[in-house]
């Protein structure tokens, strides 16, 4: 039996012609979303994650490929794909004179879903907006705003949110707020994708992570083996007094200063000992005031591959 995902994309790739050139926003994506897990689509601005989000939605065609959401064929079963997805847009363009209710019947009218089946309170209270029910939209937070996005995604009991860029623009504590709201969502059995240029972010949220740069797929693992594979180790010495020890190590690894009074090196665990480190620093003539080890995060992974392609 083939495994039931909740999206599989093959070969997608969209071509934007303009009058001067054509853009590649994505070139033949391969990937594939298990039922049930948050996935992240992570690259840097201008990577394509919105085209592919948009593919989904249907504002944008793709070139080729083969697109299946929830096992319907997009060329195939467009509507049926509509329904099993509720889509986050980036920008936050909202009626400013309706209130949240409002909205979410309005959306729900446009489902063909009946009053009866209407869940509108439910959503306002996931989404914590019960008690802004009746205010006017433009009277809302910039995070409530995205929470009311969020809600309308909601209106057709869709299986899988897609968020793009969910938190741009939201404060720290609304962010994790929404944040909190997400891993809500995705406990109560809804399928999250969401898009993001925030590592930290999708570091924190997602089972599994794709990283997208210049419309190619460049990795995909689940966040702790992205994690792990890197293998970067950095070492941080912490000096008396500030001093120069130069550019480089013997060893070629190159020696940084995030603060004068701080030697900072990245290195490959399985390419260098850290005790050979050390015992270099060491020969320096410098004063060690302390000695600190920091593992790897997603920045690093993220920098290293999107340097070497
Ligand atoms: P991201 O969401 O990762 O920032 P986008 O999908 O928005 O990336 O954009 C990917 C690339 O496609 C960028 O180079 C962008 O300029 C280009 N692009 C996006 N939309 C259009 C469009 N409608 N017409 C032409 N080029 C576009
Ligand atoms: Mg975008």
């Amino acid at each position: 039996m083939q495994k039931f995902l909740a999206l599989k994309t093959t070969n997608l790739s969209k071509e934007y012609k303009t009058k001067q050139n054509t853009i590649h926003a994505l070139k033949d994506i391969n990937l594939e979303v298990n039922k049930g897990e948050i996935f992240g689509l992570l690259g840097p601005n201008g990577a394509g994650k919105s085209t592919f989000i948009n593919i989904l939605a249907g504002t944008v065609i793709k070139t080729h490929g083969k697109v299946t959401v929830w096992n319907f064929d997009l060329d195939i079963n467009p509507r049926e794909v509509r329904s099993s997805i509720g889509i986050v847009p980036q920008e936050t363009n909202l009626d400013p004179f309706f209130s949240p209710r409002k909205l979410l019947e309005i959306q729900a009218g446009m489902y063909g879903i009946k009053a009866a089946e209407r869940i509108t309170d439910k959503i306002l209270e996931i989404t914590m907006l019960k008690d802004k029910a009746d205010a006017y939209a433009r009277s809302l937070s910039g995070g409530m705003k995205r929470r009311l996005l969020v809600a309308k995604a909601l209106v057709h009991r869709p299986p899988i949110l897609i968020l793009d860029e969910p938190t741009a623009g939201v404060d720290v504590e609304l962010r994790q707020n929404l944040l909190q709201n997400i891993k809500e969502l995705n406990a109560q059995g809804v399928t999250i994708i969401l898009t993001t240029h925030y590592l930290q972010e999708a570091q924190e949220l997602c089972d599994r992570i794709a990283i997208i740069n210049h419309g190619k797929l460049i990795a995909l693992d689940k966040t702790e083996n992205l994690l792990n594979n890197i293998f970067t180790k950095k070492i941080l010495f912490r000096l008396k007094a500030p001093k120069n020890i130069g550019e480089k190590l013997n060893s070629g690894l190159p020696i940084n200063y995030p603060k004068p009074d701080l030697i900072s090196i990245t290195y490959n665990k399985n390419e260098a000992k850290i005790e050979d480190i050390i015992s270099e620093i060491k020969t320096k003539n410098i004063e060690i005031l302390d000695i600190l080890t920091e593992d790897a995060d997603l920045e690093d992974v993220f920098l290293k591959l999107t340097k070497s392609k």
